[in-house]
């Protein structure tokens, strides 16, 4: 902490891992002797720059842009682009770092990048927004590449913004490149790349309730957040049977004790991608109750819980309301989305609880697979994107399970991830010498 005063998420993230890992430390002190770790938790790279554009009333605006280039071990640096007035480097190294082993897991050779900028989209114009990606690409555009780093969408920069970012890498690079993810079908995206994060939390967390014979079928489940991880986590919820009874955003949260069904996730989702409106439209629609200011954690009669708005919005006292009203599963769709002292009651109570960076990793991993198509110039069926995320989404849950048995904290998925992701990377960073 001397060496990175006052970037408190990213010493949580740090400190979260250190523990996990520390049997494999002492397991294979060649780690601690060639400094892995003290290596991974230094960034490759940090870029930041100005971005000063022009908004509707004439005036100049200034933000501040960045990218971490973590960790490039097992791939090009891959991960999220953030668009958000807190966006500083603390968050994105946090997230860089939680990139990098998430990354790993997923079976496909990407290391770990995170970026963004202080910008924030909400209360902007389209033209605004337009004028500020191609302001941040304007610089971006010189450290990124198909075979350096892929950047992709994360809070507040969705398909809009990748078009824009993607439109102006094309007129400066002067070619059309696999460069970024999550671009529309017609124009070099993958089918399902929309949906892979929701879906993949649910995928991950059925396989972790098929270790105890159980489904999410007519679970009711309490989901944080209306944005894209959370809307396709509620779809697939609808899909797999369970019952969606809550969704919110930063004003609040709805509680729809009949559930939402598929009708009203597209009225949902129309509101927040179309219209760019707010939640407690929801329920002034469809006659239920609006939450203003509060989280969703103590609602009743639910069994799953999938935070996927924001970290750390989800604290010790509200897991304990949660176990005591009988949740005894919880599927990170955020990053980091529980504190510590949240996280240290779920493995108390030995529920199941699936970590941001396994059970959220299904976009990262389908960004990969828009990359084996980008680079093949091919597109593939939504069916057999699907059916790879799936199969993706099992074979992260193997490994967490397999990892965390070999160290003695068989179900526990915390250290199963951590040590699953930083033994690949590790090991990677020894064979290629000291770099
Ligand atoms: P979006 O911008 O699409 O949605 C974010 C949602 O969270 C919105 O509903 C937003 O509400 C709400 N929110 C944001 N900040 C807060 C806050 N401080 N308190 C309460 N609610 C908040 O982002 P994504 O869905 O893409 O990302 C959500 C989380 O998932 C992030 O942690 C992200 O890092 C993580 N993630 C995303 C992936 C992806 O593929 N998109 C992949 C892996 C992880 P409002 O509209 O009011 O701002």
């Amino acid at each position: 902490t001397a060496r990175t005063p006052g970037q408190a998420e990213f010493h949580q993230a740090v400190s979260e891992v250190v523990s996990s890992v520390w049997p494999v430390l002492e397991r294979k002190p060649v780690y601690a002797g060639m400094r892995v770790l003290e290596r991974m938790t230094e960034p490759e790279r940090v870029i930041s720059f100005r971005v000063p554009w022009i908004d509707d009333r004439g005036e100049i605006q200034v933000n501040r842009g960045y990218r971490v280039e973590m960790n490039s071990a097992i791939g090009p640096y891959k991960g999220g682009l953030r668009f958000r007035a807190d966006v500083d480097l603390s968050t994105l190294k946090f997230l860089a770092f939680e990139q990098t082993l998430k990354n790993a897991l997923t079976t496909l050779p990407l290391g770990g990048g995170k970026g963004g900028s202080d910008f924030d989209p909400k209360g902007r114009s389209d033209g605004e927004v337009m004028r500020f990606c191609q302001a941040f690409m304007s610089e971006l555009y010189r450290h990124i590449g198909g075979r350096t780093d892929v950047p992709a969408g994360d809070i507040g920069v969705g398909a809009r913004e990748i078009g824009f970012l993607f439109g102006q890498y094309k007129r400066l690079a002067n070619e059309f490149a696999g460069v970024l993810t999550g671009k529309g079908p017609a124009w070099g995206g993958s089918f399902i790349r929309p949906e892979a994060t929701g879906y993949g939390v649910v995928y991950f967390a059925e396989q972790m309730l098929k270790t105890r014979d159980e489904s999410i079928y007519r679970k009711g489940c309490l989901i944080s957040g209306s944005g894209n991880v959370a809307q396709y986590a509620a779809e697939n919820v609808i899909r797999l049977g369970g019952r969606v009874l809550t969704m919110s955003d930063s004003s609040g949260f709805v509680h729809d004790p009949d559930g939402i069904d598929e009708e009203k996730l597209a009225w949902l989702i129309e509101l927040k991608e179309v219209r760019r409106g707010r939640i407690s439209e929801y329920a002034e629609h469809f006659g239920c109750a609006f939450h203003a200011g509060q989280r969703p954690w103590a609602v009743k009669d639910a069994q799953v819980a999938l935070p996927c708005a924001s970290q750390n919005e989800l604290t010790e006292q509200e897991a304990k309301t949660l176990l005591a009203n009988g949740v005894h599963v919880v599927a990170e769709g955020a990053n980091m989305p529980c504190e510590p002292g949240a996280v240290r009651q779920f493995i108390e109570a030995g529920i199941l609880f699936g970590p941001g960076k396994a059970a959220n990793a299904g976009g990262v991993a389908v960004s990969g697979l828009e990359m084996v198509q980008n680079a093949t110039f091919s597109t593939w069926a939504r069916e057999q994107v699907d059916d790879r995320l799936l199969g993706i989404m099992v074979d992260i849950h193997h490994s967490c399970v397999r990892a965390a048995a070999e160290y003695g904290a068989p179900g526990n998925y915390v250290a199963g991830a951590n040590i699953a992701g930083f033994e690949k990377v590790a090991s990677a960073m020894l064979a290629q010498g000291v770099v």
